[in-house]
């Protein structure tokens, strides 16, 4: 009736994202990380947060990069108007280099890459801005030991031609979020080592980074000049013994939808494909319109579900759509009562279940437990700090 005061249709599945949760655990990295810088990471569309809103959240508090995978997510960063330095590693012989260059992408380098690269900025006559990556044991992207030295050269006599500027040297770590493994202690020298070589080879590099959130919560000599933080923005701790509570951290996504469809089911109901559940006694039965087409794992049976202030497991497949939980756990089975419409609640916020019991009842860990989550899953954003809470 009111044209100018349409309210949305209320979301039937949401991602709810706390960016002021987002915001308090940036600025908790920025303190125990200072004076290095932190990259903001949102790759995978900030695994599965919104990589526009994470960014600019990131950025107000206090984050002064950000950092993607692909190009194209950095492309579209910079289409939505964002122009704080982005770096993007992960390249293909496809990968368009020069909109990289044009748009001021900064660009992690392995070895290949980095005539593609030079030949992009020799077309545009822009100097490119690339972080030469050392492999110092994850053994996936990154230039071998053996070939750093001579990749330094190509790429130093690329720098003396103005096509390009080595701003940065980089690595990544392997067992991190292992605290007591001794290999993260070898990454690190080997890392001082491939700086030290590039140093006297003559790169005058900005920034020095090689820490995730695990290493930048547990190793301050891994930070140098920046850390590289996902997860731990995201609220959600790196390692099993450790609460994001326990951490300081926020967990900043909310998976809820309502309930679907609520019944008095007698003993022996079978329930979901496969008919891998059976009621055991008569009891209450409800419906969680959420599947694998959502990014809940099919394999997720006995995930905890919070309804009307209990949690119950997931009883039964996943399905594409949906999933089944039994009620007679608590006092509701043969109550008659009815949750159709109530909320149900997946994972996130104070005293619901959490990222990381969904992760154990999947076998997987959080970080694949936030990313998957699809897009038909709506996405909104809330402002704790706005609201007051
Ligand atoms: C994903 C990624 C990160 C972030 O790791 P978290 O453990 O989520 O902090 C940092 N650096 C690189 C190269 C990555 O691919």
């Amino acid at each position: 009736m009111v044209n100018d005061q349409q309210v949305p249709p209320p979301a039937e599945r949401l991602a709810l994202i706390d960016l002021a949760a987002v915001r308090h655990n940036v600025r908790h990295f920025v303190r125990l990380t200072s004076p290095a810088r932190v990259m903001a990471i949102v790759k995978a569309d900030a695994y599965g947060h919104g990589a526009e809103q994470v960014a600019r959240a990131a950025l107000e508090a206090g984050a002064t990069w950000l950092g993607v995978a692909h190009i194209s997510e950095a492309l579209a960063l910079r289409s939505a108007g964002i122009s704080a330095p982005i770096l993007a590693w992960l390249h293909t012989v496809d990968t368009p280099f020069a909109e990289a260059v044009a748009a001021n992408v900064d660009l992690g380098l392995s070895g290949w890459e980095l005539e593609s690269v030079v030949a992009a900025a020799r077309e545009l006559q822009i100097p490119a801005r690339v972080h030469l990556k050392i492999d110092t044991g994850l053994g996936r992207n990154g230039c071998p030991e053996d070939k750093w030295e001579a990749f330094v050269g190509r790429a130093l006599a690329y720098q003396e031609e103005g096509l390009l500027r080595v701003v940065g040297i980089f690595s990544h770590f392997s067992v991190a979020d292992e605290p007591e493994r001794p290999e993260t202690d070898l990454q690190l020298e080997k890392f001082r080592t491939a700086v030290a070589v590039a140093e006297d080879a003559g790169v005058d590099h900005e920034v020095r980074h090689i820490a995730n959130t695990p290493a930048a919560l547990s190793r301050p000599d891994s930070h140098f000049d920046m850390v590289r933080v996902g997860l731990g923005m995201y609220g959600l701790s790196p390692f099993p013994e450790q609460s994001p509570d326990e951490l300081g951290l926020r967990p900043a996504m909310t998976l809820k939808t309502t309930i679907a469809n609520c019944k008095e089911v007698p003993a022996g109901q079978g329930v979901s494909y496969g008919l891998r559940y059976t009621t055991q006694e008569p009891t209450t039965l409800a419906l969680v319109p959420l599947g694998y087409a959502d990014g809940v794992p099919r394999v997720g049976t006995g995930g905890p579900v919070w309804v009307d202030g209990n949690v119950y497991p997931v009883v039964g497949r996943i399905a594409m759509d949906q999933m089944v939980i039994d009620l007679k756990a608590t006092g509701i089975a043969g109550t008659g009562k009815d949750l159709v419409g109530r909320e149900a609640v997946l994972f996130g916020g104070v005293g619901m279940p959490s990222v990381d019991e969904w992760a154990e009842a999947c076998g997987s860990i959080n970080y694949e437990i936030i990313t998957r989550i699809s897009s038909r899953v709506q996405r909104k954003y809330t402002d704790s700090e706005e609201a007051g809470l």
